[in-house]
């Protein structure tokens, strides 16, 4: 059966300071509320990874993501993070190819593909972000984009590495807009995505990929969101960096 994963993407905000109280208050509420059968999963800056590291321990329900990562495996490449690093202060998931990256610092398709690999090479479980803009839904040719995004970046991959990923269905014109997609479209997106991953790697692998949704998630719209099928769960900005709305989020499956 596939997991159930709430991420919380902190993107470049909280201090040192701030990170290690969040991720106390969180790591707190998750102990006693949070279910087994659900992952929760924090993404801090990488200047703040070991010591949250530190503050997870040995918590059951509650993983240390990267927000990136460099595709190479080390070298002189300054300012840049490898998956040895992240190895190193256990972090087990990386976010890769949030739009802001493809958006902001270029990140194409092609070089996703070879940052999965190398991510994949270090035993992390890549989170894959995806997405159209708003101008490609308003087009109404949202679905063969996503999937053609899938296919560039991942279709390279044997079954058993496949299983390995998770991907954030992440729609351009909801993130960080307060404008959610209903859970209608949610659903009708990841059931595509699988279908995708179906055409390619068969049903019985395309069921064990969870496929989260992202863009503006909350605690008073998870329940109907993650009500779909196919949403196996979320990839969360804003709603991240307050414990208590994070924590419920995961509480609404
Ligand atoms: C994100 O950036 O991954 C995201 C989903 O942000 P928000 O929840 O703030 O829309």
């Amino acid at each position: 059966m596939r997991s159930k994963i709430v991420a919380g993407n902190w993107k470049m905000n909280k201090n040192l300071v701030e990170a290690k109280a969040l991720a106390s208050e969180i790591v707190n509420i998750a102990r006693d509320e949070l279910k087994d059968d659900v992952k929760l999963v924090v993404c801090p800056p990488f200047i703040s990874l070991s010591a949250v590291s530190s503050i997870l321990g040995d918590t059951q329900n509650v993983f240390l993501g990267a927000q990136n990562c460099n595709d190479n495996k080390a070298g002189a490449y300054t300012g840049e993070i490898s998956v040895d690093m992240l190895t190193s202060v256990c972090a087990s998931f990386v976010i890769i190819g949030h739009s802001e990256r493809r958006e902001y610092f270029g990140e194409t398709d092609d070089f996703l593909a070879k940052k999965v690999d190398t991510v994949l090479a270090a035993s992390i479980t890549p989170i894959f972000c995806c997405g159209e803009p708003l101008e490609i839904r308003e087009a109404e040719t949202q679905y063969k984009y996503v999937t053609d995004q899938i296919t560039a970046s991942l279709f390279h991959l044997n079954e058993e590495q496949i299983k390995k990923i998770v991907i954030a269905y992440e729609p351009i014109w909801a993130i960080g807009t307060g404008k959610t997609a209903s859970a209608e479209q949610a659903q009708q997106m990841h059931a595509e995505i699988r279908k995708h991953l179906a055409s390619k790697y068969g049903e019985s692998v395309a069921s064990e990929i969870s496929i989260l949704y992202g863009g503006s998630c909350k605690a008073s719209n998870a329940k109907e969101i993650f009500s779909g099928e196919d949403v196996d769960g979320g990839l969360i900005g804003g709603a991240s960096l307050v414990a208590r709305e994070f924590v419920d989020i995961a509480k609404s499956f």
